[in-house]
């Protein structure tokens, strides 16, 4: 691709730094230049995988409409407000239009519903077939580094962890009936890959009232009250952290452990301290989101600690109906009227 975005070429040495307002100014434009490498770069990205794995124009279409919108819905949300065209160069704009145009016409309009991290983790299962720690390993290491080289290619002053829709930590859970050697399939999440405090605390409203498990969107609700969702016997939660190249275990944070009372491997560290990410930013909340989803009649095994009787899976429900909802839905419209997203009927996209 021969787009190149302006190089930044002020340091900490220039008269900018000297005028808050200039200062900011430059923050701003920087982290805007940061997102639209990360966009361009993921699309490019996705479109390889495609070439690569060849799924069916059908299969094909769906993902590029989700990745697009969900890239695109995260420029507009951006300070200073972005355009499909601040992702893309013109003619490769122009040909990604005519094949997916529905992105190009809802990203200002629709809500995603998962982060390209986690679009990136379904294609994995669903496209590559990915079904045990290994092959999921060795397909998101792959993705992983041909993206940092293609970056330190594109802008090699700008640092991998700079990339914004990176997702450092992933998680799978899974279920084990007591005696019995076969598990369930593994249920991979990612961490949010998205960057900006509200960017995020929009993201976690959306995933809870679309995307996740109701007892999952309960436990995140709840992340400040002291209540956490209980996990039958048999259920194991294992994240690791990917870098240098590799997937590192990882412990649970002190949020993740306080919401959800589930077999972490490795277990919590106990000399564990308070984490400035929001409740439901790790991945452990997509990964037991999908686990219930993913085994009919579990939830109804799941409680909540509750005083009794208002512990049983049923009752989360109720509460999920009765009051989480409308004050999730009322929390997101306010997130998005601070951002000047339309948001009086919250409309979702579909991939067609
Ligand atoms: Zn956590």
């Amino acid at each position: 691709m021969d787009w190149h975005p302006k190089e930044q070429n002020q340091g900490p040495g220039h008269a900018v730094f000297q005028n808050p307002s200039r200062l900011l100014a430059w923050k701003e434009e920087k982290n805007k230049y940061q997102l639209q490498i990360s966009g361009n770069l993921f699309i490019q990205q996705f479109l390889r995988l495609l070439i690569k794995w060849q799924p069916t124009e059908d299969i094909k279409k769906q993902y590029m409409e989700k990745v697009l919108h969900t890239v695109f819905f995260f420029g507009k949300l951006h300070k200073r407000q972005m355009t499909p065209n601040d992702f893309l160069e013109p003619r490769s704009s122009q040909r990604l239009q005519d094949m997916y145009p529905q992105s190009f016409q809802q990203y200002s309009t629709h809500l995603p519903s998962l982060t390209p991290y986690s679009i990136l983790l379904q294609f994995g299962n669903e496209v590559a077939g990915c079904r045990t720690q290994e092959e999921m390993e060795t397909f998101l290491c792959e993705f992983n580094s041909t993206l940092q080289t293609a970056m330190k290619q594109q802008t090699p002053n700008l640092k991998p962890s700079k990339f914004t829709f990176r997702a450092a930590i992933v998680a799978y859970s899974f279920y084990r009936e007591p005696h019995n050697k076969a598990g369930s399939p593994l249920f991979y999440g990612a961490s949010l890959s998205c960057s900006g405090l509200l960017e995020r605390k929009i993201m976690i409203s959306i995933l809870c009232l679309q995307t996740w498990h109701r007892a999952v969107a309960f436990a995140v609700y709840h992340g400040k009250d002291n209540l956490a969702i209980v996990f039958p016997d048999g259920v194991q939660c294992r994240a690791f952290c990917y870098s240098n190249g590799a997937f590192k275990e990882k412990s649970p944070c002190v949020n993740c452990k306080k919401m959800y009372h589930v077999n972490f491997q490795p277990p919590p560290d106990d000399t564990m301290e308070n984490v400035q990410w929001p409740h439901g930013n790790c991945a452990e909340n997509e990964s037991l989101s999908k686990l219930l989803h993913g085994m009919p009649g579990l939830q109804y095994r799941v409680l909540s600690t509750h005083t009794p009787p208002l512990n049983t899976y049923q009752a989360i429900e109720q509460e999920f109906l009765n009051n989480i909802e409308t004050r999730l839905r009322n929390q997101l419209i306010r997130l998005l009227q601070e951002k000047d997203f339309p948001h009086l009927s919250l409309e979702f996209f579909q991939p067609q």
